[in-house]
């Protein structure tokens, strides 16, 4: 993938913050956490297979040093320990700054016995443990200094079964899409090819898809998922439907492991494709056309705005966007009528499923990249203040020949309903998602973290009268966990004082 088209991808995603990680070991005595006796069905039977934490009781102090050799015997799947061979890849992040992040041991688990037993060795060793499923995270929460890291990687199998796919929660995007489409099925997902389910489910998961189809969390049935306590549950609408209602959005790393989902796909049908390109001087008006289509466009119609700072000191804007009805020509028409400007230039085409997913993925994988970004909810059109506001700090950037992009998905159509089941996800009436986003290398020095935090921090500012708050996938160090959950955060709290009371999963982006 060349250049251009890696900032492509990336654009239509979300990037990193800089963040030191905090641990997340578990300090306080352990309370067996929900009640075992709650189970009621064979998927919440704490497995049977022999662990010798689980008869000392997770939580307990640790005594001795911690007994890795034993650990990996139990195991189905590989642990990788700092040294040995494997290590320097299993423990990697997508982003290479957290490539100095070493945790003691990274369990890459080949069953959901694994999880539990890396969930039950972390608690009776007071090790941290963080889960890892794509490695996407904006913030390295997915790997720990000196404690464990829980990678479902391998558990990646698909079945579909009549409109609905289970997913193990190891699978990336690409991966997913590829086998529905043998179905002439899909999802509605975010773009990047290499990017987790498990993540962009647990959060949300924003894309093209978004407005006619909901959120990615929205789709999902059913999940398995290992908590604190070891026990393995299933959460859905008639099974620990709090679990369920927070782990639609709620984030991941905050309530348990999650093994695999079950979610109902949609049609993998041919989709009308757009891209408009206005020249800087049209920026102000294509930021209020942009608004508009985000408020009446229909939800069959879907569109983001890129407006980007470029090394060489200019400014581009441009909209990709899509119908679902097949075609594009109507909702291409209808933005730039809002605008009041034809795109400079503009292409409309039609693409397949699997077209779509490489053309917005960049392909059908991506490289590791470095990146800063953040987000701030729009709860309504920005004024005119604002907006100029916007512009500013994009054109501050590339004065200062920062590669930098404002990224705007609207949210509306479906997105503004609540699934069955209700679910964590608090943006329902919020307009769309900005996102502030800057390009770094893989181990950018301080001046270039400093010019991308700046960046992202004069974005916040600009529109500060019209944020809700963040989107909880794109996760910044340094920010109130709570502006990520609007109206959800206290339901939120008391589900994770239900399931995890002694707060063994806690990093500094968890639910406090
Ligand atoms: C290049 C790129 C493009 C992106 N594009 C989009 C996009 O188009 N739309 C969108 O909405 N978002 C997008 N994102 C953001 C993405 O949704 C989040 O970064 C997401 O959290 C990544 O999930 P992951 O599994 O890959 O990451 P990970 O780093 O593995 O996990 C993210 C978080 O979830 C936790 N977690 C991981 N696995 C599990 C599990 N099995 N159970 C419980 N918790 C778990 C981790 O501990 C961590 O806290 C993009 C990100 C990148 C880097």
């Amino acid at each position: 993938m060349n250049r251009f088209d890696r900032r492509e991808v990336l654009k239509a995603g979300g990037l990193l913050a800089a963040a030191t990680l905090t641990s997340c070991s578990d300090t306080k005595p352990a309370s067996a956490g929900p009640s075992e006796a709650a189970s009621t069905g064979p998927s919440e039977a704490a497995s049977t297979k022999p662990s010798e934490v689980a008869s000392t009781g997770p939580g307990e102090a640790a005594t001795a040093a911690p007994d890795w050799t034993g650990l990996a015997r139990r195991l189905d799947g590989r642990l990788y320990r700092p040294g040995q061979t494997g290590y320097a890849g299993a423990h990697q992040l997508f982003n290479p700054r957290w490539d100095s992040v070493q945790p003691a041991g990274v369990v890459r688990a080949g069953s959901v016995d694994d999880v539990r037993e890396a969930i039950l060795f972390a608690r009776t060793n007071k090790l941290a443990c963080v889960p890892k499923g794509g490695g996407h995270s904006y913030v390295g929460a997915s790997t720990v200094r000196n404690g464990l890291m829980v990678d479902v990687g391998a558990l990646k199998s698909l079945a579909y079964v009549s409109t609905a796919i289970q997913i193990g929660a190891g699978a990336r995007l690409y991966d997913v899409h590829a086998y529905l489409d043998k179905f002439g099925r899909s999802l509605p997902t975010g773009t990047c090819p290499t990017v987790g389910i498990a993540g962009l489910a647990l959060g949300g998961g924003l894309g093209i898809h978004t407005r006619t189809y909901g959120l990615t969390s929205d789709r999902v049935i059913s999940l398995q998922v290992v908590t604190a306590d070891g026990v393995v549950r299933t959460a859905s609408a008639t099974q620990n439907a709090d679990l369920y209602w927070a782990l639609r959005g709620g984030g991941g790393g905050n309530l348990g492991i999650v093994t695999s989902f079950r979610l109902a796909t949609i049609p993998g049908g041919k989709l009308g494709f757009f891209r408009l390109s206005w020249p800087e001087a049209k920026a102000a008006a294509v930021l209020r056309g942009w608004q508009r289509f985000a408020r009446e466009a229909p939800a069959t119609t879907w569109g983001n705005l890129h407006v980007s700072a470029d090394d060489n000191g200019t400014v581009s804007v441009h909209v990709i966007g899509i119908s679902t009805t097949g075609s594009a020509t109507s909702a291409a028409a209808e933005l730039e009528s809002f605008v009041g400007a034809k795109g400079s230039a503009r292409t409309i085409t039609v693409k397949t499923h699997m077209e779509a997913v490489r053309y917005l993925g960049g392909g059908t994988t991506s490289p590791r990249s470095g990146w800063l970004a953040g987000s701030d909810v729009l709860r309504g059109p920005m004024d005119a203040g604002a907006i100029d506001g916007l512009l500013g700090v994009v054109k501050a950037a590339a004065r200062a020949k920062l590669v930098a992009t404002a990224i705007l998905d609207p949210l509306g159509g479906q997105a503004a309903n609540q699934p069955a089941g209700g679910s964590a996800w608090p943006w329902r009436s919020a307009l769309g998602v900005i996102q502030w986003y800057a390009e770094l290398p893989g181990q950018p020095s301080t001046a270039q973290l400093r010019a991308a935090q700046g960046f992202v921090s004069d974005g916040h500012r600009a529109v500060a009268r019209f944020s809700a708050g963040g989107y909880v996938n794109y996760l910044e160090a340094g920010r109130a966990v709570s502006s990520y959950y609007g109206s959800s955060l206290p339901r939120l709290r008391t589900v994770k004082q239900k399931y995890d009371p002694t707060g063994f999963f806690r990093t500094a982006y968890t639910l406090g």
